[in-house]
C-alpha cells in the first residue's frame, strides 16, 4: 500500500512525486510512457525563470537550455500597434528538463511504473482509495491503492473526470476554454518586419488568431520557432492552416521545416483552475486541475508550483492519518490564496480578449490600455491593473468608445472580485458552496456582459479522435 499514487509524470506530478517523498511519504508514480520519453511534448518551450529560484532548481544549463531573453512584443491584429514589456523567458528542452525532474523524484525515493495506463480510479466510501491500472506490454490490469491519488494526468484528467459529484465539484467543459496548439520549426531565410531580428532577445506574440494567439522567435541557426494556441470555438479553423499562412505570408521564414506537430495531446485548458482541489483521498495538479496562465497558456511551471504546495500538504496529512477532504484543503487554500487568485484575475481578461473584435483589440493596443505594464503583469504572474474604474472612464470618455468602455470596466471589476475571491478563499470545506457559487456568478455575468456564449464538449469520447485540420 502506498501513501501516495501520483498518476502522469509531466512536471505537475513529477514536482508533487517529488516534494511527498522528501516528506517522507512512500510515493508511486505511473505514467504511460516509457522512461526515456518523460517529459517529452512539442510545445513551445518556455517559461518564466523565476520558478527555479523560487523552488530552489538551478536554472536550465547545458543541452537543457535552447535560449533565454527577456523582452516580448505584443503586436495588435492589425500589426499597426506593437507594446513592447520586460518578459523574462528561459527556452528549454522540455525532455531534458523532465528528465532532470524525474532524477529528483527518484533521488527523493519515488517508484515509477512506466508504460502503463491508468482507467480511473478505485472509489469506496465515498474516498478515492486507489487506481485501476493496464499495464501496456502485457495488457495486465491491476488495482493499485493509496491513501492518496494525484491526478496529473494533464488535459484528460483521468480520474478527476470520473468523480462522482458527490466527491467532487467539477465545471462544466467549455469548448471556448480550450485551444488547439501546435507549431513549427521553420528555415529563416531572409528579414522581416514580422519576424524578430536577429539580436533581438525576445520574442513577438501576435493576438487576434482566432481567438488565441500567435508566437514567434528565432531560434539557433535560423530557425524560427512559429506556434498557435487556436480557440476551439465551434468551426474554428485548427490551429494548422494559420500558422502555415503565417509562415508562408512571411517573407523571412522559407519552407524548410525542422519539425512539425502538437503535443500530446494538443489540448491546453485555457482557463482558471477548477473550483474543488481535493477531496477525501484526492488531489489533481497541473492540466488535470486547469492550473494554467489564462493570459499565456503556459502550465509547466504553474504546475510545479501546484505540486510543491500538493506534495507538503499529502505528506502532512499522511503523517496524521485522515486524509479526508477536510485534511487536504490546505491545499486549495494554498493554491487559490496565491498564484491562484493571479491567474483567476487573468481568466477575466483572456474572457475579453478572445471575445471582442480584432478592432477593438487594436484599439486597446493603441490607446495602451494593454500597455507594456499591463503585458508585463500577464506575462510575469503579477496582480493585473488597468488603472481604476474612474481612470478608464475619464479616458474613453474623451474618445467615445462607449461599448468598450462598458466591457472593459466590467472586465476590470470582474477580475478585480475574482482575485479578491480567491485571496478570501474558505479555511475549510464547509464555506466553499457558497465560495463557489459567487465565483461562478461573476463569470455567468462576465460572458453575459461581454455577449459571450459558451458550449460544452467531451474531449473523452469523440473530441480524443479530434484530428489535425
Ligand atoms: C503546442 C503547445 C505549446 C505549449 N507551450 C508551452 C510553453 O511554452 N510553456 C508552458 O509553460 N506551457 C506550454 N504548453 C502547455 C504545457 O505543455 C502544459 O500546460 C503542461 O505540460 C502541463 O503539465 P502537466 O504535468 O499538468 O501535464 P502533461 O505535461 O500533459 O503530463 C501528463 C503526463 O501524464 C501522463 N498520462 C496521461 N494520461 C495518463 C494515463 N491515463 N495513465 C498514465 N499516465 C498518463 C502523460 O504520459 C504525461 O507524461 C504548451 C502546450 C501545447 C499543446
Amino acid at each position: 500500500m502506498y501513501d501516495v499514487i501520483v498518476v502522469g509524470g509531466g512536471s505537475a506530478g513529477l514536482w508533487t512525486a517529488k516534494t511527498a517523498a522528501e516528506n517522507g511519504c512512500k510515493v508511486l508514480l505511473i505514467d504511460k510512457r516509457a522512461k526515456d520519453d518523460i517529459g517529452r511534448k512539442i510545445s513551445y518551450d518556455s517559461t518564466p525563470p523565476y520558478v527555479f529560484e523560487q523552488l530552489g532548481i538551478p536554472l536550465p544549463s547545458g543541452k537543457e537550455l535552447d535560449d533565454t531573453g527577456d523582452v516580448l512584443t505584443v503586436i495588435s491584429p492589425n500589426k499597426k500597434h506593437r507594446v513592447e514589456a520586460a518578459v523574462p523567458n528561459v527556452l528549454f528542452s522540455r525532455r531534458l528538463l523532465g528528465q532532470r525532474l524525474a532524477g529528483y523524484a527518484a533521488d527523493a525515493g519515488v517508484e515509477f511504473m512506466y508504460r502503463t495506463e491508468v482507467v480511473g480510479p478505485v472509489i469506496e466510501d465515498g474516498y478515492v482509495v486507489g487506481v485501476r491500472a493496464r499495464h501496456l506490454d502485457s495488457c495486465d490490469e491491476e488495482e493499485i491503492r493509496a491513501r492518496i491519488v494525484v491526478d496529473a494526468s494533464g488535459f484528460y484528467a483521468v480520474i478527476r473526470r470520473k468523480l462522482p459529484p458527490e466527491i467532487l465539484v467539477q465545471d462544466p467543459q467549455y469548448c471556448e476554454d480550450v485551444v488547439l496548439g501546435y507549431r513549427e520549426v521553420r528555415r529563416i531565410v531572409g528579414e522581416s518586419n514580422d519576424c524578430p531580428p536577429p539580436e533581438y532577445r525576445g520574442y513577438y506574440d501576435y493576438l487576434g488568431y482566432h481567438g488565441g494567439y500567435l508566437w514567434i522567435v528565432r531560434e539557433e541557426n535560423n530557425w524560427a520557432n512559429i506556434g498557435i494556441g487556436v480557440q476551439d470555438y465551434p468551426g474554428n479553423p485548427g490551429p494548422v492552416r494559420p500558422v502555415q499562412e503565417f509562415a508562408d505570408d512571411n517573407p523571412a521564414i522559407g519552407p524548410e521545416c525542422m519539425v512539425r506537430g502538437s503535443g500530446d495531446p494538443m489540448y491546453i485548458p485555457l482557463r482558471s483552475c477548477q473550483p474543488q482541489l481535493s477531496a477525501n483521498g484526492f488531489m489533481m495538479v497541473g492540466d488535470a486541475a486547469c492550473q494554467v496562465r489564462p493570459s499565456t497558456g503556459y502550465g509547466w511551471h504553474t504546475g510545479l508550483l501546484a505540486g510543491d504546495i500538493a506534495g507538503k500538504v499529502a505528506a502532512e496529512a499522511v503523517k496524521k492519518q485522515d486524509v479526508s477532504r477536510e485534511a487536504l484543503w490546505d491545499y486549495d487554500v494554498g493554491w487559490k490564496r496565491g498564484l491562484g487568485a493571479i491567474l483567476a484575475s487573468f481568466d477575466a481578461i483572456r474572457i475579453m480578449c478572445q471575445s471582442v473584435p480584432n478592432d477593438e483589440l487594436d484599439f486597446l493596443l493603441a490607446k495602451g490600455i494593454l500597455g507594456s505594464e499591463q503585458i508585463e503583469a500577464l506575462w510575469n504572474d503579477k496582480p493585473f491593473e488597468v488603472g481604476t474604474g474612474k481612470q478608464v472612464s475619464s479616458f474613453f470618455a474623451g474618445i467615445g468608445h462607449t461599448g468598450l468602455l462598458l466591457k472593459v470596466k466590467s472586465v476590470i471589476d470582474s477580475a478585480d472580485k475574482l482575485y479578491k475571491l480567491f485571496l478570501e478563499a474558505p479555511d475549510s470545506p464547509e464555506g466553499f458552496e457558497e465560495w463557489n457559487r459567487e465565483r461562478v456568478e461573476i463569470f455567468t455575468n462576465l460572458r453575459a456582459k461581454l455577449g459571450v456564449k459558451v458550449h460544452e464538449k467531451d474531449y473523452f469520447g469523440e473530441g480524443m479522435k479530434h484530428e489535425l485540420k
